[in-house]
Parts: C-alpha cells; sequence; structure tokens
C-alpha cells in the first residue's frame, strides 16, 4: 500500500522497530522518544528532573500545578464554525502583534524549563499557519528538556498532507474537530465544504496508529440542539471498532457566538441518549487533571468523553495555562485577565518582533554572555529577559482564582471567542459566590458571612434582584440490614408511614431554615419537594433523599434544601432506629441550583 509504505519511513525509530519486530507497542501513554545521546542516560536525567520540586512559579495559592500548555498559533481558520466564527470572520490581530516562530519556541522552552510537559498547539486552525512543520519540530526538540506529549487541535481539513512531517517532529495526540457525520450537515455547521478530507485525516491516523505510530486520537464533536443532537448516537459507534475517543462538548457561548441555553445539550442528557441504547455504557477512572469524563461501552474498541464545562465543575484539579495569538497570557480560559509575554520578551528586541534572524542575533549575545565575554551582569538566561517573565507568569498564576463563573455569569460576561484564544477544554462554573467589582480576577475566594472586620453578619440583599431560584439536595441513608426497608414496604413500622412524616418532616424543616441557622434570611418559599426512593448500594438496602426547594427572592434556597434533605433522612433514622442499629446518614450536598448571579450549577 503506498500511503502505508510513505508512513513507514516517516516514523520514528520506536515505531520503525515496532514495524519490523512486530512487538506490539507499549500499553502506556505515549512519551516522546528521547533525542538524548543514550536511553539510559535519559532515562536518568528525566528521573532527576522529576525528583526537582514543582516550580514555584507555576504553582498557584491553590496548589494546582501547571503542568500543560496551550499554544494559540493563529487567528485564522479555513472553517466557520457557527459556534464559533462568524461568517464573516473576526478581526484578526495585525501580523506584527502576533508572536513569531522564534518568540513561540523561546516562550514554550521556558515554560518547559520550568516543568510543562505537554504542549498542545490550537487556533485558529493551526494548520494553517505557514511555518506550522519547522514550528512543531523545534518545539518537538525540547523533548530532551522534559517535554512529553505534543499536542494538535485541528479541523483536519489539510492534517493529512502534514500528518507524517508533523509525527517526525514527535506528535503524540490528535484533537480532531468534527461535529457530524453527513457531508451535507458539515456544509451547514462549519459553513464550508471538506467532509471528505477531514475523514482522510483521521482514517490517516488510524492508519498509522496500526503501524505504531500511537497517536492518541480524539474527536471533538460539539453537541447542539435541533441541530446534530441526533448524531450523538452514530459516533458512539464509530468507537465499536476504533481505537479513539469521542467527545461529546457542551456548547458554550463566546461574544457574537449566538448562544442561549435551549441550544445546549448538558452532560446528562447526552449520556442518557446514549444509555438508552447501550445500558451496558459504564464510567471509566478519569487520568489526573483530566477535564473530560471517560465512558466506556464493554466490547467497544473506544471510549466516550464529556467535555462538561456547562454543567460541572472541575476547576479544583486545573494544569492549564494559555498563550493567546497575541503572546498574552491566560490562567483561565473564561477569565478576562491576561498578561503580554510579547511584550516583555520583545524588549531584548527592541519592541520589535524577534524574527529568525534577531533570534539568531539574540542567540549569538547569549553565547557571548556564557563565555564571559558580554559586559552584562545579568545572570545566565536561555532567552532574553527570562527571569523578567518568569516573575510575570508567577504572579499571573497565583492570581488564578479557585473557580471559574457560572453559567448565569457566563452567558453574560464578555470573553474573547475561542478562535482568539485557542482551543476548548474549560473548566468552568462555580459554586462560590458572584463576586462583584470589575476584575474579578484579584478576587479571592470569601466568606460572605464574615465582615471585612471578621464579624458574622448576615449578607445584605436590599439591592439584590428578586429572581426564581431553586435548589436542590440530596443525600443518603444506608440500612445495615434489610428489615427496616422490608417494613418500610409493608408499612408496619410503629411508628407509622415512614416516607410520608419523612416527607413531611422536611418540608416543615424547610420552611423554619432561619430559625436554626443563625444568618440565613427568612425566605417566602413558593414550593418544597422531597422525593424519597427506596433502593440498593452495593446490595444494601438505602433510601435516596432528593429535596428540592424554590421561591422567588432575593437570595438563594440551598440552606433550604439542605434542611429539608437532612431533616427528610433524620426522620427515617428515627423511626427506624429500633430496627436497625447501624444506620449512616451520609452524602448531604447540593446538587443543584439555580436562578440569581451565579446561574445555574449541577453536580454529577
Ligand atoms: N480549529 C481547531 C479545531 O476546530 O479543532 C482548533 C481550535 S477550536 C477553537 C478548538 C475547539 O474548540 C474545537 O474542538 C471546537 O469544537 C471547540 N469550540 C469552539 N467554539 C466552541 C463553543 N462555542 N462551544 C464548545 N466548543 C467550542
Ligand atoms: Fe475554525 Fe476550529 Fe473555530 Fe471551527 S472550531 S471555526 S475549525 S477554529
Amino acid at each position: 500500500m503506498l500511503g502505508v509504505e510513505a508512513t513507514y519511513t516517516n516514523l520514528d525509530a520506536h515505531h520503525k522497530r515496532y514495524i519490523a519486530t512486530g512487538v506490539a507497542p507499549r500499553t502506556e501513554p505515549k512519551e516522546l522518544p528521547s533525542v538524548g545521546n543514550s536511553h539510559q542516560t535519559s532515562a536518568r536525567s528525566q528521573s532527576l528532573r522529576n525528583a526537582k520540586p514543582f516550580s514555584e512559579f507555576l504553582t498557584d495559592t491553590f496548589h494546582r500545578q501547571h503542568d500543560y500548555l496551550r499554544i494559540s498559533v493563529t487567528e485564522r481558520c479555513n472553517l466557520r464554525c457557527v459556534y464559533c466564527m462568524p461568517d464573516e470572520g473576526v478581526p484578526l490581530t495585525p501580523n506584527k502583534e502576533l508572536l513569531t516562530t522564534p518568540e513561540i519556541v523561546m516562550l514554550s522552552s521556558i515554560f518547559v524549563s520550568q516543568g510543562v510537559t505537554k504542549i498542545r498547539l490550537t487556533g485558529g486552525e493551526p494548520t494553517v499557519r505557514r511555518d506550522i512543520l519547522p514550528l512543531m519540530h523545534q518545539i518537538g526538540n525540547l523533548r530532551s528538556k522534559g517535554l512529553k506529549e505534543l499536542c494538535l487541535t485541528t479541523n483536519g481539513i489539510s492534517l493529512h498532507r502534514k500528518l507524517d512531517s508533523m509525527v517526525e517532529a514527535g506528535l503524540t495526540g490528535v484533537n480532531l474537530s468534527l461535529d457530524t457525520l453527513d457531508p451535507w450537515q458539515f456544509q451547514i455547521m462549519t459553513r464550508r465544504k471538506g467532509f471528505d478530507a477531514v475523514l482522510k485525516s483521521m482514517n490517516r491516523i488510524l492508519e498509522m496508529n496500526k503501524l505504531g505510530a500511537r497517536i492518541k486520537l480524539k474527536v471533538n464533536c460539539v453537541v447542539m440542539r435541533g441541530v446534530n443532537d441526533r448524531e450523538v448516537l452514530p459516533f458512539v459507534e464509530m468507537t465499536k471498532d476504533n481505537d479513539m475517543e469521542i467527545r461529546f462538548i457542551e456548547y458554550m457561548p463566546f461574544d457574537g457566538n449566538k448562544w442561549n441555553k435551549q441550544k445546549m445539550l448538558g452532560y446528562n442528557e447526552i449520556l442518557d441518549m446514549i444509555r438508552q441504547k447501550h445500558p451496558t455504557v459504564q464510567k471509566v477512572q478519569d487520568e489526573k487533571n483530566n477535564t473530560s469524563k471517560t465512558w466506556h461501552i464493554p466490547g467497544f474498541a473506544g471510549r466516550l468523553g464529556f467535555i462538561t464545562s456547562m454543567t460541572h465543575n472541575f476547576c479544583g484539579t486545573c494544569n492549564r495555562l494559555r498563550i493567546t495569538g497575541d503572546g498574552n497570557l491566560k490562567v483561565c480560559l473564561f477569565g478576562n485577565a491576561e498578561v503580554s509575554l510579547r511584550d516583555i520578551l520583545r524588549q531584548s528586541n527592541g519592541g520589535e518582533p524577534i524574527d529568525d534572524e534577531a533570534y539568531d542575533t539574540l542567540k549569538l549575545l547569549e553565547m557571548d554572555r556564557r563565555q564571559g565575554r558580554s559586559a552584562s551582569g545579568t545572570p545566565l538566561a536561555m532567552t532574553p529577559n527570562e527571569i523578567e517573565l518568569l516573575e510575570v507568569i508567577g504572579l499571573a498564576v497565583k492570581r488564578k482564582k479557585a473557580k471559574h463563573a457560572g453559567i448565569g455569569e457566563l452567558e453574560h460576561m464578555t470573553n474573547r471567542p475561542m478562535i482568539l484564544i485557542g482551543g476548548q477544554q474549560i473548566r468552568l462554573f462555580s459554586s462560590l459566590p458572584a463576586t462583584s467589582g470589575k476584575n474579578n480576577e484579584n478576587c479571592q475566594p470569601k466568606l460572605t458571612h464574615v465582615s471585612e472586620n471578621g464579624a458574622a453578619h448576615m449578607v445584605p440583599i436590599a439591592a439584590k434582584d428578586v429572581t426564581q431560584r431553586i435548589a436542590t439536595a440530596a443525600c443518603r441513608v444506608r440500612f445495615s440490614n434489610n428489615t427496616a426497608p422490608r417494613l418500610i414496604r409493608d408499612n408496619q413500622m410503629k411508628k407509622g408511614d415512614v416516607l410520608g412524616v419523612a416527607r413531611i418532616a422536611g418540608i416543615m424543616a424547610s420552611k423554619r431554615t432561619p430559625d436554626v441557622i443563625p444568618l440565613c434570611h427568612p425566605i417566602p418559599l413558593s414550593r418544597v419537594q422531597v422525593e424519597l426512593d427506596l433502593g440498593e448500594e452495593n446490595e444494601m438496602p438505602c433510601i435516596d433523599v432528593r429535596a428540592t426547594v424554590e421561591c422567588d427572592g432575593k437570595t438563594g434556597v440551598e440552606m433550604e434544601a439542605l434542611m429539608a434533605a437532612s431533616t427528610a433522612a433524620l426522620t427515617i433514622y428515627d423511626m427506624c432506629k429500633a430496627v436497625d442499629k447501624g444506620m449512616v446518614v451520609d452524602g448531604l450536598r447540593v446538587v443543584l441550583k439555580d436562578g440569581g448571579k451565579s446561574g445555574r450549577w449541577e453536580m454529577d
């Protein structure tokens, strides 16, 4: 096969060896092949590097270590996906303001020197950057400095033409965007032709993988109600025979993309669709720092992933930093705070872009300095202004907030479209109280019931708007034997109808919340509903308690929902304790909140 031969000659040594010997590739996640002198030396230096404490510059105040960098290498794109870009495109930043290839390489090398092990190139469409291949080869050279993964997010239109060289450069993963399997629908969703080219790229990756290339393939599919939601199951079928991950992405709001809540399909809804056809679909343990939730259908070769940016928060383990096309560092995709690394970098070149020629000159100067021939007393650095850059990066990372804003806030926030930031996979949604003021980025999490001087106080709500608010809380009563559940079912408990009494108790308690929780406002509730489900967990009986409270008011009703759920659970406990001394009530939490400034929030 012609194509296969071509692939073979472009594979790295490991892959060639695989093809020659037929020995199956290792199953652990692929690392970029070493470019050191010997395998032994590189393994040793790698373990020494790993032994170093993680860079303080890349560690935030919540101890998150940022070892994953996403770089937008262009704002241009050859498609116009309806959820991403207007038909007429976006106003492009003048070329002079965009990062040059040497600048991207310098920044990459600084981040890798501090512990970044994964770099993803994105955009816009990264494959339309004219010098994408030399750029990838230069970044790929950072393998010797500790880079383990070099990935690309692409629409796949022209990928098939560049894939071989990219694999040579050290490409380890491709996220391919494809929202439909229907060529006509493709044209509607992307406003361009090109479906066949994307399939060609995808097939090429699968073909190369059969030869041992080990490119992690993920297909990104943004699901929009009434547009491509009927294609969820056909996409799932693709994982039957192919070792790939299909990732369903919740549709997110960006400036000008006409987002609305109704068009968005959430994680649970998509999963339900899949469950109806494949009831055995099961959750898989997610990798550390994974933003997607991974599932698998037994017997299928591939996996399913869900990017639940809109409905579930996973900011807690965020390890990502982003560099925009114009060289700004963004510590959170949905934060507006950006700091220009480009400007600092260019100070060493009189404020001008550092092109290949300027880069060579700077390298010569640096070598002079290393040989002690420079008059400069500055410490040795591999990049001009390295120390200053690191300090600025460190400050920005330290300002990263615990979590991102919620869906309600995002809808109204201004945020550069994805194409100007680069890539998806954000974590958003916050259960934190909404922060006020212009610069949300600088707001630290704080206790709302504690005043500036540390005294306990009620949160003033006079100036807040009246909105419809809903909260749902849940918990579980676990039994240690079957007696109580059996008696409940038969309604034979001495104290009477356990579930009926528990429901009423929950409703009453909810209305009494401000009498019990000192700083809660009295709120006229418009609805309290307590649901109790007898079920099983690990073959032991349990009752799931779920309480939903609604009001039209100025403050949320989470406490009322928690009161309802916990009191209903305690009532069950009280009524069953005569026949079961080993009951446990656990898992009390808010699982849904809607209304108010922070908008809708839902937990697994
Ligand atoms: N052009 C490349 C591509 O399409 O893969 C890389 C850049 S694109 C902005 C990166 C990813 O963001 C794509 O997978 C795309 O589907 C996703 N994306 C863009 N706008 C989105 C939105 N409004 N909601 C969810 N995902 C979005
Ligand atoms: Fe281009 Fe990617 Fe945006 Fe589609 S999602 S318009 S391919 S940048």
